[in-house]
């Protein structure tokens, strides 16, 4: 693989953004010293996932964030990105294939000032590991041979035999099938494991299937305990609902017949109350009647009473007047007997017997009685005021006696 280009920012001594670009096969990066020559190649390990930051000479991974200088302040991401030139099949074929049909690979990493980190392919987040497998045995990568700085040759030909040996197994491309053997073997004691858990449940699950077959056998019976009780119920449900429907039936038929009843009532009620209003009406004329009757009573026994003190009155008088009678006629028999001794004997006058004084009033009179009693009759005592005109018939029941 050909690194394209290589754009830096806020790594270390470049803060600003900055691009380099190979495009020849033999590029030259010249400088004094500590103008930032190393830090290039620092950049590319870095950004080719390098976890240690004492082979990016620094003591923390923070160190690579550009720490600011005397006329700029300390910057809070650093940023590389390198294109890699993919347009050669013969190279394509050696990286993943869903990679392969990329022209061009661009890997970007980025650290922030508060750790977090991140890894790009083509611009899409990945993990480091996705980085990592794309390098191997490309001869890319941060412990391959591709990148020989300073002191490098020295390091590799003093180095230890397994480590150098890791230089050509790189070199000979199958640091990827022993990745992938290393991986294989992980997955492998993984699933060792997971089967050394899986015994263990089963062994658990045995444990527990026999409390489970007679808890099943519990449900079962509850199940079907509970579908019987459900049906009592909905059994007695549709009992109670009969019954319901039966007892709604006859207490409507009562209740119509109650209603029926109560309009009977009701119209026996009305006639009733017609019929009382009638006889109130009634008692009240013959209330006013009885007042009236009693009204009249009372001024009849008034006129009785006044009429009975009459009466007495018209005794006396009649009393007085038979006195007057007895003495007029002791009087004019003196008198007869007096002209009689004064003419004698010549003709004797002498009352005829019709003539002679009778209680009633006599219908003929004769001569010698016509003049004297030819007087006119005594004029009756004027009313007493309030009193009533005297009548001349009193009634029979009271007291029987003649006027
Ligand atoms: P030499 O030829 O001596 O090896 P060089 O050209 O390779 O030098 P580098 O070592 O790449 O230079 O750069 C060192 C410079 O980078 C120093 O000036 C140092 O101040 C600067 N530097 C390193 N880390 C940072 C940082 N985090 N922030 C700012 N500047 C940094």
């Amino acid at each position: 693989m050909h690194i394209k280009r290589l754009e830096i920012a806020g790594f270390k001594s470049f803060v600003d953004r900055t691009v380099i670009h190979f495009d020849h096969d033999i590029i030259g990066v010249v400088g004094p010293n500590g103008c930032g020559k190393s830090n290039i190649v620092d950049a590319i390990r870095w950004c080719m996932g390098e976890q240690s930051a004492r082979h990016l000479r620094g003591r923390a991974m923070e160190d690579v964030i550009f720490n600011g200088s005397e006329s700029r302040g300390p910057h809070g991401l650093a940023e590389v990105t390198i294109t890699f030139d993919n347009s050669d099949p013969a190279y394509a074929e050696t990286i993943p294939p869903e990679y392969q049909a990329y022209p061009e690979i661009a890997i970007t990493r980025r650290l922030y000032r508060d750790g977090t980190s991140e890894y790009l392919i083509n611009k899409t987040q990945v993990r480091l590991r996705d980085i990592t497998e794309l390098f191997l045995g490309t001869g890319v990568g941060t412990k391959a041979y591709s990148i020989v700085e300073q002191g490098r040759i020295g390091q590799i030909v003093s180095s230890r035999p397994e480590d150098r040996r890791l230089f050509i197994e790189e070199a000979a491309g199958i640091t990827k099938y022993k990745q992938r053997r290393k991986q294989a073997e992980r997955k492998m004691e993984l699933t060792r494991q997971n089967l050394l858990r899986i015994t263990d449940i089963v062994t658990e699950i045995d444990r527990t299937r026999a409390s489970l077959k007679r808890q099943v056998a519990k449900a079962e019976r509850y199940v079907q305990y509970r579908a019987e009780l459900e049906d009592l119920v909905l059994h007695d449900a549709s009992h109670k609902l009969l019954e319901h429907i039966v007892t709604e039936q006859v207490e409507r038929g009562a209740h119509a017949e109650a209603s029926a009843g109560v309009e009977q009532a009701r119209a026996t009620l009305s006639v009733s109350e017609a019929e009382l209003d009638l006889a109130r009406q009634e008692a009240l004329s013959i209330e006013q009647r009885a007042e009236k009757a009693s009204t009249s009573a009372f001024e009849a026994d008034n006129e009785v009473t006044g009429l009975g003190a009459e009466i007495e009155r018209a005794r006396d008088r009649m009393s007085h007047l038979l006195e007057r009678q007895k003495s007029a006629e002791a009087e004019q028999e003196e008198i007869a007997r007096r002209l009689g001794a004064w003419r004698t004997p010549s003709v004797k006058t002498t009352p005829s017997p019709s003539c002679a004084p009778k209680r009633r009033a006599p219908t003929r009179r004769c001569k010698a009685c016509a003049p004297r009693l030819a007087r006119p009759a005594r004029k009756p005592p004027p009313p007493r005021p309030g009193s009533k005109p005297t009548r001349t018939t009193l009634p029979s029941s009271k007291s029987g006696a003649t006027s």
